[in-house]
Parts: structure tokens; C-alpha cells; sequence
């Protein structure tokens, strides 16, 4: 009788490391077969959409969907603030 739950529960463990080896390996054989989802997660979203200009005020990259923008003849500045925004046409 003791001997039938010793083995039932070798068993139960054996299984259970069984279980947790085969789920690594199918891990690691997904992550090799499907390299490009991994990566893809890993890139930063900064274009979020539209393209990357120079706030000339203070010098950061914003992507103009999101930005502030004034018109000065032909060209078009934008800014990633109001603050910024301000300043420059104060100035
Ligand atoms: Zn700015």
C-alpha cells in the first residue's frame, strides 16, 4: 500500500517535470521557428505615424501627427509643446 502512493506520487512528479521540460522546449522551438514577433515587440513605437521632425526650439524629435505646427512662408516648424510652441513665436 505505501509502496502504491510512493509510486503514484514518483508519478505525479515525474509527470509534472515532464510537463515543464516539454513546455520549454516548445518555448524555445517556437521562439526559434518565429524569430520576427520577438523582435517586432522589442522596437520602440515612437512613429506612432507621419514623419520625425526638429523642434527648433528645443531640439526634440516629434512626429509630425502629433506635434504643433506653424507655418512660416514655405516652411513648417513643428514643436512639442505649447511651451515651445510660444517661444518661438515670440521670439
Ligand atoms: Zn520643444
Amino acid at each position: 500500500m505505501l509502496r502504491a502512493i510512493l509510486y503514484s506520487i514518483v508519478a505525479v512528479l515525474a509527470i509534472s517535470m515532464l510537463r515543464s521540460v516539454i513546455g520549454i522546449l516548445a518555448k524555445s522551438f517556437h521562439d526559434f521557428v518565429n524569430p520576427a514577433p520577438a523582435q517586432e515587440r522589442r522596437r520602440p513605437s515612437v512613429e506612432a505615424g507621419g514623419e520625425l521632425k526638429r523642434d527648433p526650439v528645443c531640439g526634440t524629435f516629434i512626429s509630425t501627427s502629433t506635434a504643433l505646427q506653424k507655418k512660416v512662408g514655405k516652411e513648417v516648424y513643428y514643436f512639442c509643446s505649447r511651451e515651445c510652441f510660444e517661444k518661438f513665436r515670440r521670439a
